[in-house]
């Protein structure tokens, strides 16, 4: 008997695993998660109901093509049904666009820290990953990410707003640096977070991807639309990368019940801008509240804020859980706070005051 266990590709040694938000310990006093920036709210109005009819034939493969939702989402955002790419949420789709993309010897150009799926999915697929550190203001640093661009490069991913930080690149700076990339680098505009931008001079990635046939837009409803558990995101890109897209998605990857739920879901765009609302107005009053009690925090585009406290990461995080809320540390970096429901938010203040004052 052979002693030898399968080859495995070499590729995968190392690979960071993805760590998920920790979840609300049960049974203990109010406890709430505020560690994977999901939405706090119950599904939008018609969501549920349409889902679960959807649930009564899931004994059948869902529509491969996803024919329903291409619609809705080439009227809602105006682009051509072609252009479109859906995917086992956005991370599956930024998944295929390394697939499409890149292998062994090539690059991929991210900022760091940014979003944790980055390094795990490029060194899957074999290629290197080219971390650009964020500015002192926790911002992409757009110039030494161009910089970094070589012969070797082949995709770059621009996550805007950034998770972890919140930070947000702008219009010209971004447009400046799409003008100068070269046109055979995809560049990835990550738009989780979207529907969380009150900056005007954020811009639309929609818009910037028109007259650019390098530029990809990825979007999710897992976040301002409350359909994380459904997984089903999707990217907007000309052909051929769309087309690429459709040939590396996992078939059936996207269940009937999530592609129904994002159609009612974009059908109840009114009642969803008024709970992005009112998630925007906590995180102002959030974030507000931290500062007065004297904590540096970087101004925040999207559903969470972010605190850089070196050393003192994991107390933090230990004290804010402990005391109700359960956040996400990034031991020795900082701490990502999910916006959550006002009582939530509440605790984590109450907590992060009480810390200070120890401090
Ligand atoms: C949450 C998130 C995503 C999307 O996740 P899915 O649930 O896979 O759609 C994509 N990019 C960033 C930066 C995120 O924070």
């Amino acid at each position: 008997m052979s002693e030898k266990t399968p080859k495995l590709r070499a590729a995968l040694d190392g690979v960071p695993t993805y760590k998920p938000g920790k979840p609300a310990a049960e049974g203990g006093p109010a406890a709430y998660k505020l560690s994977s920036n999901e939405n706090p709210y119950p599904p939008l109005p018609g969501v549920l109901e349409r889902a679960v009819a959807a649930a009564g034939a899931f004994n059948r493969y869902p529509d491969m093509a996803c024919t329903g939702l291409m619609a809705e989402l080439s009227e809602r955002f105006g682009v051509p049904t072609e252009h479109l790419a859906t995917g086992t949420g956005s991370v599956g789709v930024a998944q295929q666009l390394i697939q499409s993309t890149a292998g062994p010897g090539d690059e991929v150009i991210y900022a760091w820290r940014s979003f944790e799926a980055y390094p795990i999915i490029t060194q899957i697929s074999g290629a290197t990953s080219v971390q650009v550190p964020l500015d002192d203001g926790e911002v992409h640093d757009l110039d030494a990410m161009l910089a970094a661009v070589t012969e070797r490069t082949r995709l770059i991913f621009v996550c805007n707003p950034n998770n972890p930080t919140g930070t947000v690149v702008r219009r010209a700076e971004l447009e400046r640096f799409l003008d100068a990339v070269p046109s055979d680098v995809l560049v990835v505009l990550d738009e989780a977070y979207r529907e969380f931008i009150r900056d005007a001079e954020v811009p639309d990635g929609i818009d910037l991807y028109r007259d650019r046939p390098n530029v990809c837009v990825l979007r999710t409803f897992s976040k301002a639309y409350g359909l994380a558990g459904l997984r089903v995101g999707f990217a907007i890109a000309h052909e051929p990368v769309a087309a690429a897209l459709r040939k590396t998605a996992v078939p059936f990857g996207v269940s009937q019940l999530a592609q129904e739920a994002a159609v009612a879901s974009l059908r109840s765009e009114e009642a969803l801008m008024e709970r992005v609302d009112a998630l925007v107005a906590e995180r102002t009053r959030v974030a507000t509240a931290l500062a007065e009690q004297g904590w540096t925090v970087s101004e925040s585009q999207a559903n969470f804020v972010w605190l850089r406290l070196g050393e003192r990461t994991v107390d933090f995080a230990r004290a804010c859980e402990q005391a109700g809320a359960v956040i996400r540390p990034f031991p020795g970096e900082g701490v990502r706070v999910s916006i959550g429901e006002t009582e939530a938010n509440d605790i984590f203040l109450k907590a992060a005051e009480a810390f200070r004052k120890e401090l």
